[in-house]
């Protein structure tokens, strides 16, 4: 039998990268099924699931100001971007018969709900599975950012950080195949040798408030349910 998973609830951050798979930009209908497959078998697990999606598949507000966009309207962008992520990930998760809704950080009642806390607890609660869209609501922000303070908020066990490789490295694997593989960081590891996992207030967002990150490949087949019975490779950040 296999093992029961490690926490009760969690925050998965997707970046709007690993929903084109093989395409240059935008949504691949194929990855948003094999990511839904994932999150639902999860679900099936008895684990209250919340997502925030990010946005880099579409628009990224530094690119915008780097063409001559003011930032926070480049940011603004950007976030509405995310909405259109999560807006597509919960009708892929739908198709596989989950119960979802969207809650955003800049309220637009005609497509979802306004982000309000207890009302995320409580569709989770109900084991509905919550999508936080438009990150924080606030430019010059990340969406590493936004799921560092969602955590927070929802008081989950850990976030759990889908990245395109199996874990931190101590430089892109991709590029240095004999690049080194951490099993365990602490938020300071990550901090001072400056690792590319998530931006600096996300790390310290998720120090002060003790949520432990764990890093993994949502590429995968199955990956997500392993490493919630704490079994395969991921690196954990506590
Ligand atoms: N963004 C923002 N405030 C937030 C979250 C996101 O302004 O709280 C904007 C920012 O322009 C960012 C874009 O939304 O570049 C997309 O988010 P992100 O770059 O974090 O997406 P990812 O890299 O995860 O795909």
């Amino acid at each position: 039998m296999s093992a029961a998973p490690t926490y009760r609830r969690v925050l998965i951050k997707l970046s709007g990268e690993g929903l084109m798979g093989e395409r240059e930009y935008g949504l691949d209908p194929k990855m948003l099924g094999a990511i839904a497959r994932e999150i639902s078998t999860v679900h099936a697990m008895g684990v209250e699931v919340c997502i925030v999606i990010g946005g880099g598949n579409i628009f990224r507000g530094v690119a915008g100001a780097a063409s001559g966009m003011e930032r926070a309207s480049a940011d603004y962008m950007g976030m509405l971007a995310t909405v259109i992520n999560s807006l597509a990930l919960q009708s892929a998760l739908e198709k596989t018969g989950l119960h979802t809704r969207v809650l955003s950080a800049i309220p637009m009642t005609t497509v979802c709900e306004p982000y309000i806390r207890r009302r995320a607890v409580r569709h989770m609660e109900k084991g509905r599975i919550v999508i936080f869209a438009a990150g924080t609501g606030n430019p010059f922000f990340t969406t590493d950012t936004a799921a560092a303070l969602r955590a927070a908020e929802m008081g989950v066990g850990a976030m759990m950080k889908a990245t395109q490789v199996d874990g931190v490295y101590s430089a892109d694997p991709l590029k240095h195949p004999d690049a080194e593989r951490y099993d365990r960081l602490t938020y300071m590891d990550v901090l001072s040798r400056d690792l590319q996992v998530m931006d600096a207030s996300a790390i310290s967002l998720a120090r002060e408030n003790r949520i432990p990150i764990v890093v993994f490949d949502l590429h995968r087949a199955g990956s997500l349910a392993e490493v919630m019975r704490g079994e395969g490779t991921f690196t954990i950040i506590s």
